[in-house]
């Protein structure tokens, strides 16, 4: 009943027992127990046929309060927000994820306190923490697992250390997953299959299917960018294989094949600047991402497809490069309503996703029986 009022929406009583086939007193009860719990609360009457108005109930976000943070390589993001992911206190940063964990770690510990402080809440009314790592991590015990960028962070106790500075749960993923998690909820909550890109330094992808995201067995799922690009054998990847299309399409491979560039920021600027060799080779990048993405159509069968990370700023061009080859290569079916799209939340996918992980926890059907009974 509960997972029903989250999406905002006031019901009333006759509404929840309607939809749930429970019987009025086992709604009226529940109901009881969720206001108790400040989860819920009164969101004025509905209409009346005639006689007095029944009372209905909506979700309650402000109940408690949860901290999304997101770890790039050389910035931190993190915000406070409520249980639907409304932001309450936001700070950005500088931080050297090279730093290692203790010292990283300690700083979202301090920055966390001080924005709970910000948005006038404290550490008991925290119900969770969820953090975007830059590397792959091993989703069911959030440890790093041989994260390529971040040295000394392999196998870190994330959830542990920062578990201790809270006392609260601690949910880690990577940025990637967090990425698509936040833009899906933030622009896109209807769309039951999409496939999230992030085309940044690297190259990831999240899966959302059926409404949710999927990790695979490991919380590997979604990482293209060792992807062999068909028909390339003569570039080398920082992983030791060939023609990965990381090595190819990424915004740091473009950046090192354009003069005048040398990160993603750089070829957008070039782009936003009318270069036609730079427009060019973002162009080409997106063919290169449509042609491993055609198969994740296959597979998948997303009806959209949204592009994020640095390289997406450079708009149109991307998007061309990719729908040119995705739309070619897939079946008619396939793409009959397939859209790609560049992202919306921008800069801020991360640390909605990263709020909205530890929401979702927090509001579980199991952690909610907990917290009623
Ligand atoms: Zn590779």
């Amino acid at each position: 009943m509960f997972q029903l009022l989250r999406d905002g929406k006031p019901r009333t009583r006759a509404d929840l027992a309607a939809v749930t086939g429970q019987a009025r007193s086992t709604v009226a009860a529940r109901i009881d127990l969720l206001m108790a719990a400040g989860l819920i609360a009164p969101a004025g009457e509905a209409t009346s046929t005639g006689g007095r108005p029944p009372a209905t109930f909506a979700f309650a976000p402000s109940a408690q309060v949860v901290l999304g943070v997101d770890l790039g390589a050389t910035h931190a993001r993190l915000a406070v927000t409520d249980l639907a992911s409304t932001v309450l206190a936001h700070r950005e940063m500088p931080l050297l994820i090279t730093d290692g964990p203790r010292a990283v770690l300690d700083r979202v510990a301090e920055t966390g306190r001080e924005l709970l402080r910000e948005a006038g809440r404290s550490t008991a009314e925290l119900a969770g923490v969820g953090v975007g790592l830059p590397g792959p991590v091993e989703h069911a015990t959030g440890r790093p697992n041989n994260p390529p960028i971040m040295p000394g962070w392999d196998d870190a106790d994330v959830p542990g250390i920062l578990g201790e500075r809270f006392g609260a749960p601690v949910l880690v993923d990577n940025d990637v997953n967090i990425m698509a998690l936040g833009e899906h909820r933030a622009a896109w909550p209807g769309v039951a299959d999409l496939l999230f890109v992030k085309v940044a330094t690297g190259i990831g992808a999240g899966i959302i299917a059926d409404g949710a995201l999927r990790r695979g067995a490991q919380g590997s799922a979604g990482d293209i960018g060792h992807v062999a690009v068909p028909g390339v054998t003569d570039v080398v990847c920082r992983c030791g294989n060939v023609g990965c299309l990381e090595a190819i399409a990424s915004g740091q491979a473009v950046a090192t094949q354009l003069e005048g560039a040398t990160t993603p920021a750089d070829v957008v600027a070039m782009v936003r600047a009318g270069d036609v060799t730079a427009s060019q080779a973002v162009r080409q990048a997106g063919r290169d991402i449509g042609a491993v993405l055609a198969t994740s159509v296959s597979l998948l069968n997303p009806s959209m497809i949204v592009i994020g990370g640095a390289l997406a700023d450079a708009g149109e061009h991307i998007v061309a490069g990719i729908r040119e080859v995705v739309y070619q290569r897939s079946l008619p079916l396939a793409t009959q309503h397939l859209r790609i799209v560049t992202a919306r939340t921008g800069t801020q996918a991360g640390v909605l996703g990263a709020s909205a992980m530890a929401a979702d926890q927090a509001l579980s059907p199991e952690a909610v029986d907990r917290l009623v009974a």
